[in-house]
Formats: C-alpha cells, structure tokens, sequence
C-alpha cells in the first residue's frame, strides 16, 4: 500500500539537505579560493581581522578594568574597518558585496533542520515532495474525476434501502467538499464498505488533492502502520512513525479490522485515534468491516471516536469482480 510522508521521507529529507548543504559548502569553498587567488591583500586582511577577535578575548580576560571598554572600542573600530577594506576589494573589482558570506540552503534553520525541536519546514517540504512522488507513482489513477459511478448501480437495491449509485455520488461529493474546506483541522471520514467498493480510490483522491495544495498527508493501512509500530518499539528499527501520524495534516487510514484482533492492537489503534482526536486533526479511515462488526469488535472508546467523523457508506459489488467480467 502507498505509504505516504512516513519516516523513510523525513530521512531522504535530511539526506537532500545534507546534501544541499555540502554543496553550498564547496561553493563557499570554491569562492573563497578564487579570491584569494585574485587578491592576496584579502587574504591579509583576513588574518588581521582574525587577529582582533584574539585580542578581544585577550583584554576582556587581561585588560585593566579602568580602560578595558576604551581599547575594546578601539579593536571594534579597528575590525570594523578591515571588514570594510574586504568589502571594498570584492565591491570594487565587481563582487557582490555579500559574495564570501556562509551559503545555506535554508535560512530558517541554517540547514539544521530543526528549529526549536521541531522539524523545520524545509524538511516538511520536501518530506511532503518525497511522499507525492511516491504518491503518483502508485496512485496516479485516483483521482476525483476517475472515479467511475457507472461502476454503481442505478436501480434501487433493497439490501441497502437505496440506489448504490446515488449513494456513491453522494459518497464522492462528500468526499470533495472534504478537500475543499479542509483546513487541518476537525475531524474526519469513515468508510464503511466491502472491498472493491471505491473506498481506496476516494482516499488516494483525497490524499493527492491535498498534497497538491500543499499538506502533508500520511496514508497507510492499519495492518502495515502497526507493523511499524511495533518494530520501531520493540525491535531494532528506528523510526518516528508516532510522531509522524500524530504531527501530519491528514492521516488515511486504510483497512481498519484487517489487523489481527489483539489487545495490543487494540490499544495502539486507540492511541492512534486518540491522538489525532486530541490534538483536532483530521483523519480519513477505511474498513471493510459491517456495522456490527465494528461494534462487536472495537471497545466503546474507539467507536465512539470513529463514529464521531462523518460516515459514508458504500454499496454496491466489487469493482474488481465487476471489472473483471463478473455478472452482478
Ligand atoms: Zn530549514
């Protein structure tokens, strides 16, 4: 299943930054080397400058308290002007003025990629860039406008006291207007539908709109997420996948109930509604399960959040099967 923003993006992140950052270190390099060659006299200039930083350290530490701040002003002046003697050389030679400063690839965290423990937003970014191709390359078919209602029937269905493909249309608008007033915050969708009833292609279509104005979306299904999970506490990997889906603008959640039926499962679901629902972030989850069964299945404090979201449900038979020639 396409996994969307999940650590692996966050590490390409960091290595692109790294990356960039070298980059930007040997053109530094490189400048620096080709002043230096052109004009000596900078290279002088430099070592002077250097100079008067040791001297500050060397009379706050020795100086005589009467006239310490005297000849502190005076090496202030005097870096001042060796500093201006550098600019004047790379200004009158036709240099941009700022052409020696430190190159980053991000201003905001100085190529860090954190800023006051929290990721930078050129990691974001570019986790965000990582996840979409990733995106696209697996799920480029789901869009809102490939969505086939054909597929749905158009007669009326007694098993679902509706016409399918009403309901679907209904489902996919529902689904629209999801992406157009979403703002990162709020609750959510649950899917309720048999398989091959549409429920991944409308939560790839979600995910792809949003990515495309620019949100960070993860999508991963139930099973996988909680395999990862559990890796990540009680095995070797290392990862900050809770983070992730607690931190991410949209989390879609594929298949809830396809996950064994365990305790710990159970309270790492409800961790992972819990956390969104905590902090008003919104989440898309799937199930193929029946009313009932998610009932029957899940303890009141789960359902109770995923029923919390908007709840659409889908009728109709397997797509698969139908495209595949089955009658129906
Ligand atoms: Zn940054």
């Amino acid at each position: 299943m396409t996994k969307v923003f999940s650590s692996e993006y966050i590490i390409k992140a960091f290595n692109m930054l790294e990356n960039e950052h070298s980059k930007l270190k040997r053109t530094e390099a490189e400048r620096h080397a080709e002043i230096l060659g052109k004009f000596p006299e900078y290279g002088e200039l430099e070592e002077q400058l250097a100079q008067t930083a040791r001297d500050i350290v060397s009379v706050v530490i020795n100086g005589r308290i009467e006239d310490r701040y005297e000849v502190l002003e005076k090496i202030k002046n005097k870096n001042l002007s060796i500093q201006k003697k550098m600019t004047d050389i790379l200004v009158n030679n036709g240099y941009d003025e700022d052409y020696l400063k430190p190159l980053f690839y991000c201003d905001i965290c100085s190529d860090k990629g954190a800023v006051n423990g929290e990721w930078c937003s050129c990691i974001k970014r570019a986790a965000i860039k990582f996840a979409a191709a990733d995106l696209n390359e697996n799920g480029s078919l789901c869009t809102f406008d490939d969505f086939d209602l054909s597929f749905y029937s158009d007669k009326y269905s007694e098993k679902c006291d509706c016409v399918p493909r009403e309901t679907m249309k209904k489902n996919l608008e529902d689904c629209k207007r999801f992406v157009e007033k979403f703002n990162g915050t709020g609750s959510g969708i649950f899917m309720i539908g048999a398989t091959g009833l549409g429920k991944t292609h409308l939560s790839l279509a979600i995910a792809n709109e949003l990515i495309k104005k620019g949100w960070s979306v993860v999508y991963n299904s139930v099973p996988e997420l909680l395999r990862k999970l559990n890796s990540e506490q009680f095995g070797n990997s290392d990862g900050d996948t809770m983070r992730i889906i607690t931190d991410c603008d949209l989390l879609i959640l594929d298949d809830l109930g396809a996950e064994h039926n365990t305790e710990y499962s159970s309270s790492v679901v409800y961790q992972l509604l819990n956390a969104r629902v905590a902090h008003n972030r919104p989440m898309v989850v799937s199930t193929n399960l029946e009313m009932g069964e998610i009932k029957a299945r899940y303890q009141d404090r789960i359902w109770s959040r995923l029923f919390s979201m908007r709840v659409l449900l889908f009728y109709g038979t397997d797509n698969r099967l139908r495209t595949a020639g089955n009658n129906w």
